[in-house]
């Protein structure tokens, strides 16, 4: 299922994966680039320049590593190691060695693609082993190139065994550690639960006056010796180890006390509460017991609490999901597409969606007073939203532009640093009430 957040807790192992690689690269590619250069064989000096090249990227990508680049890092080695193995002829003394290095390239890639697709996951770490199993039977190579002397060529093939040995060692190294900072991020989540240490700040929403009329939860862990985290640091892995069901069970708890207390005061009574529901806690089968349980307990109006969703909830069981939030909005519960705009939602499915409110997404609010053509993509935005009778949010307004903007075209609601940042619960009633 896609999920929200990119697994940010592997960056630190794939930053020090790629320094390790980089390093590897330019040494190997100078060191054989500058012996080639030197003695004549300028095509293989050329070659070598290539792997050296492949280095320097390693390394800046090692200073913002992303999602996208990595698969592209991964072919850009993939084919300087094809071109290596097939400049690197066996002798009478010395078998080929260069495909040695497709093994920590698909171990590598065996372990950091892990949850990617099939092609990534499986295709790309077998073609690499296929490669290595190739090479070390073919006689295949560039037909014009010249024969090492038989030292250089033994001690080149001794210096590229121990290289990819040494890289493969270093990459199950890194992901070894992996496994054990994911271990005790588990644990260390497992007991913030029961220690009480996950707690909900409160943003403000505004309407087109300015007006407080709700706010939305959001997750914080004061994490001891941390300090306050954001929830794109542990939700991953809270998602990954089913604790986000609890977490959000404990989430929901919260809102409806707060609910609750606002019910008692004058200026607050009417406001609502948006609760975050990640996609994996909508697949449980207990999930609407479990909410009408909560909203019961604090015996709240149902209709105060509005539940966010991405778009990513619909790419598994859109039937069930659809029965989910039916059955809540029949209790009066509403339900929000938050991020909207960042997914894969089409006009047929906003139609056929038990939806109430579309939150856009900061990414098109950024710049929208300047930029003509997003001001006339979020115009539409709100135009279909009010055709479809779905009430709209904007999310991320920083700037009293942006507020003007935004008002002009009929947005219903607002949310972002320009009217609040998110704050604890117990301070919240003091500064928006009668406000
Ligand atoms: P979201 O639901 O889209 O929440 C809005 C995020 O934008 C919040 O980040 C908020 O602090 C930030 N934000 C609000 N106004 C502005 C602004 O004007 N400028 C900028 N730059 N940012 C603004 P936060 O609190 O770090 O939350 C990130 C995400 O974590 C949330 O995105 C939500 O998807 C998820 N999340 C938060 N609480 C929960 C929770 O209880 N359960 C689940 N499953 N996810 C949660
Ligand atoms: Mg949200
Ligand atoms: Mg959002």
């Amino acid at each position: 299922m896609a999920r929200k957040f990119p697994d940010t807790s592997q960056w630190p192992r794939i930053q020090l994966l790629l320094r390790f690689s980089g390093v590897a690269c330019i040494l190997h590619g100078t060191l054989w680039g500058v012996y080639y250069a030197t003695h004549a064989m300028l095509l293989l000096a050329v070659l070598l320049f290539t792997v050296m090249l492949s280095g320097l990227a390693c390394l800046y990508l090692a200073t913002q590593p992303t999602q996208r680049a990595l698969p592209a890092l991964a072919h850009c080695l993939l084919i300087a190691t094809v071109i290596a193995s097939l400049a690197d002829s066996a002798t009478a003394d010395t078998s080929r060695s260069a495909n040695l290095f497709l093994i920590p390239i698909g171990v590598a890639a065996f372990l950091l693609f892990r949850n990617s697709g099939i092609y990534l996951r499986w295709v790309f770490p077998c073609l690499c082993f296929a490669g290595l199993v190739f090479f070390a039977n073919s006689p295949l190579t560039f037909s014009r190139l010249e024969l090492l002397p038989s030292d250089i060529s033994q001690f080149g093939h001794a210096l590229n065994s121990i290289t990819a040995m040494a890289l493969t060692l270093g990459v199950l190294a890194i992901f070894r550690d992996e496994q054990k900072f994911k271990v005790e991020l588990h644990s260390a989540l497992a007991r913030a639960l029961a220690r009480r240490e996950l707690c909900t700040y409160l943003q403000p929403q505004v309407c087109a006056q300015g007006r407080v009329i709700g706010a939305e939860a959001l997750l914080r862990w004061d994490r001891p010796g941390h300090g306050i985290q954001s929830p794109a640091e542990f939700i991953p892995v809270a998602e990954q180890s089913g604790l986000i069901h609890d977490i959000g069970l404990m989430v929901l708890e919260q809102a409806c006390r707060q609910l609750s207390e606002w019910s008692e005061h004058r200026d607050a009574q009417h406001w609502k509460l948006s609760v975050n529901v990640s996609p994996l806690q909508l697949t449980s089968s207990t999930f609407v017991e479990e909410v009408r349980e909560i909203v019961h307990k604090f015996n709240i109006p149902a209709n105060r609490l509005r539940l966010e969703i991405t778009e990513s909830v619909f790419a598994s069981d859109l039937v069930a999901t659809v029965m989910k939030m039916e059955a809540l909005r029949s209790d009066g519960i509403s339900w929000s597409l938050d991020d909207f705009g960042t997914g894969f939602s089409s006009l047929a499915l906003l139609r056929e969606l038990p939806l109430d409110e579309l939150k856009i997404d900061r990414s098109f609010i950024a710049g929208i007073e300047s930029d003509k053509g997003k001001y006339e993509l979020i115009r539409k935005i709100i135009e279909i939203a009010e055709i479809l009778n779905i009430s709209t949010v904007a999310e991320g307004v920083e700037t009293e532009a942006q507020f003007d903007c935004l008002q002009a075209m009929g947005c219903t609601a607002f949310q972002g640093f320009y009217f609040g940042r998110p704050m604890i619960a117990a301070q919240f009633i003091g500064k928006y009430a009668a406000s």
